[in-house]
């Protein structure tokens, strides 16, 4: 190559190299691991060593919201993160725990011990690796007591340090509830609007006829002056046909979604401010987090 073509050379890289610098968005794009090759997970790892491990379900939502709604919530949701962080994620299971759904078509359903177990293997491969700090991030209340475990595990057995992020960790996020709306209802469906629009059929969300044991009633009624009381109430509700205390998901509601609210009443913009509210929060524990940590 001769000096003059060489010249051009330089200036055309420097010219690209610029655009590179001045349109490069390095942190709009999320790092998902199956989209990663191997050399860019060893180059992630001599920089950084967390990553997110989002949890869902596939389980009945209602006639209006798809299957996978909590494991496309938590992986979505974990993606945005990513993007504004740089924190890889790694999806692991589509299921989770969801027995008490099973009167209801296509729901899936792992043990508890299962889904902690998967985890925790996931983790001790990650850890492989150079992974060291693990954000659970749970969408699903029937999961709360695998990400717990698993937790518990990766802190009590390991070198690596793990935290709960979404439902069943401090960093559960979202507005304070007017009214019960805790399954496929208002917030969920107005989620999945702002996130996937293309996968709600608005034409079949309607109301449930919820349904109360006179159990469930009579503690309902004794809990509005005793709040201590929830708890009974609470352990009724949410659980397999098979244990005859009719608080299955069948039992409980005509359609599938538990909410006294109106799902028609759902919208993108409820939904882009519970998912707002929940990146920033996580945003903002992973930057403390990092400033935390002691460079060894
Ligand atoms: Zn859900």
């Amino acid at each position: 190559m001769n000096r003059r073509i060489s010249g051009w050379f330089a200036i055309i890289f420097t010219l690209l190299a610029v655009q590179a610098v001045l349109f490069a968005q390095p942190d709009a794009k999320p790092l998902v691991l199956q989209e990663m090759t191997w050399t860019d997970v060893r180059d992630y790892v001599a920089k950084n060593d967390m990553v997110i491990l989002p949890l869902g379900s596939t389980e009945q939502h209602g006639p209006q919201l798809p299957l996978g709604t909590d494991f496309i919530l938590a992986t979505d949701i974990s993606k945005l993160i990513s993007a504004r962080t740089g924190v890889v994620v790694a999806p692991v299971l589509l299921a989770g725990y969801s027995l008490y759904h099973s009167g209801f078509p296509g729901t899936l359903s792992l043990k508890s011990e299962t889904i902690a177990e998967v985890l925790f293997e996931t983790a001790q491969m990650l850890m492989k690796y150079g992974f060291r700090r693990f954000l659970i991030f749970n969408y699903h209340g029937g999961n709360s007591l695998a990400q717990q475990t698993v937790i518990h595990r990766i802190n009590q057995e390991t070198e690596a340090t793990a935290v709960a992020i979404g439902v069943g960790g401090p960093l559960e996020g979202g507005e304070e509830e007017a009214f019960m709306d805790w399954h496929a209802g208002v917030g969920e469906t107005s989620l999945v609007l702002y996130l996937e629009p293309q996968l709600v059929r608005m034409d079949r969300a309607e109301k449930p006829v919820m349904h109360f044991t006179p159990q469930m009633e009579k503690l309902a009624e004794l809990a509005k002056k005793d709040p201590d009381v929830e708890a009974a109430w609470g352990s009724l509700f949410g659980v397999p046909a098979e244990t005859q205390k009719g608080g299955s998901s069948r039992e409980l509601s005509s359609n599938g979604i538990w909410s006294l609210g109106d799902p028609q009443t759902a919208t993108r913009e409820k939904g882009r401010k519970i998912v707002q509210e929940t990146v920033d929060r996580v945003v903002k524990f992973i930057a403390a987090w990092d400033q935390a940590k002691v460079r060894r």
